[in-house]
C-alpha cells in the first residue's frame, strides 16, 4: 500500500481495530468472573461478537481481493448464471441490514434474458459492494433499488440509491483504487477505497463495462452492462 497515503493507513486502521477492540471487550465482559451470570447478556454479547468477526473478515477480505489483483493474476470461473436469481438472493441477504435502518430495498427484474457467463463469487461481490455503498452513502434511511433489463445484446444491471450523491467533479476519479470522495470523512463514512475499483476490474474482466449518473443530495446510480451470450 502506498505508505505516503495517510488517510488510507488511518482509514484502514480504523475499519481493522474497531471491530477487533469490540470482540476484546465482549470477551472481557465474558470473562469477568466478579459480575453475575445472570446480568450478562449472553446472546448480546454473541451477536455482537459473530457480527464483528464477520465484520473483520469482510475487510481482509476486500485487502485480499485487491492484493490478487496487483499481482496480475485473476482467475474467472465462468458458468452459467442468472442475474435475476443471484439478484433475489443478495437482497434476501441485505434486507435485515437494511431494515435495521428503516430502508426499503426494491427489486424491478425486467430483463427477460438474465442467464450471463459470470465467476460468480466476484459478480456477487460486485453486487455486495454497490449495494454496501448505497447503504453507507445514503444520508438517513437508505432507499434502494436493483434493476434488471436487456439492451441491444446486453444485461443491464443497475443499483440506484438516494443517497449523498458524488459531486461531478470527483465522478470520473471514483474507480480508482484507493480515491474516495473528500466529504466522506465529513460524513463519517469510513472505507479503503478498494471497492469500486475491485467493482471495475471485474466487470471488466468480464467483457462488461459499468456507468455512474448521480447528483449531489439526489443520489447515484451505477448501471452494470455485460454482453448475453450468443448462442
Ligand atoms: P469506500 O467506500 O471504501 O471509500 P469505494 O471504492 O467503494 O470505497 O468508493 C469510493 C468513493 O466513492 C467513496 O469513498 C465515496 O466517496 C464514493 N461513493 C461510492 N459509492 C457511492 C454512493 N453510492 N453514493 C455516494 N458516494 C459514493
Amino acid at each position: 500500500f502506498p505508505s505516503h497515503d495517510n488517510d488510507f493507513v488511518n482509514n484502514m486502521t480504523h475499519e481493522l481495530k474497531t471491530p477487533i477492540s469490540t470482540i476484546s471487550l465482549a470477551s472481557q465482559m465474558l470473562s469477568d468472573k466478579e459480575s453475575p451470570m445472570a446480568n450478562k447478556n449472553l446472546d448480546h454479547l454473541a451477536s455482537v461478537i459473530a457480527d464483528e468477526s464477520k465484520r473483520l473478515s469482510y475487510q481482509v477480505e476486500k485487502v485480499l481481493q485487491m492484493s490478487i489483483f496487483d499481482k496480475g493474476k485473476m482467475n474467472l470461473r465462468l458458468k452459467e448464471i442468472d442475474a435475476n436469481e443471484l439478484i433475489t438472493t443478495v437482497v434476501r441477504n441485505t434486507l435485515i441490514q437494511i431494515k435495521n435502518k428503516n430502508g426499503t430495498i426494491v427489486k424491478n427484474l425486467d430483463a427477460v434474458e438474465a442467464v450471463i457467463l459470470a465467476d460468480e463469487v466476484h459478480f456477487t461481490n460486485v453486487l455486495f459492494n454497490l449495494l454496501d455503498n448505497g447503504i453507507k452513502y445514503s444520508k438517513g434511511s437508505p432507499d434502494i433499488t436493483l434493476s434488471t433489463s436487456n439492451r441491444d445484446n446486453n444485461l443491464v444491471i443497475t443499483v440506484a440509491d438516494k443517497g449523498i450523491g458524488i459531486p461531478k467533479e470527483h465522478q470520473a476519479r471514483i474507480f480508482e483504487q484507493f480515491y474516495r470522495v473528500p466529504t466522506g470523512n465529513v460524513h463519517n463514512v469510513k472505507g479503503f477505497g478498494l471497492g469500486l475499483s475491485y467493482v471495475k476490474k471485474i466487470i471488466e474482466a468480464h467483457n462488461g463495462k459499468i456507468y455512474l449518473e448521480s447528483e449531489l443530495n439526489k443520489g447515484t446510480t451505477f448501471s452494470i452492462f455485460i454482453p448475453l451470450k450468443r448462442s
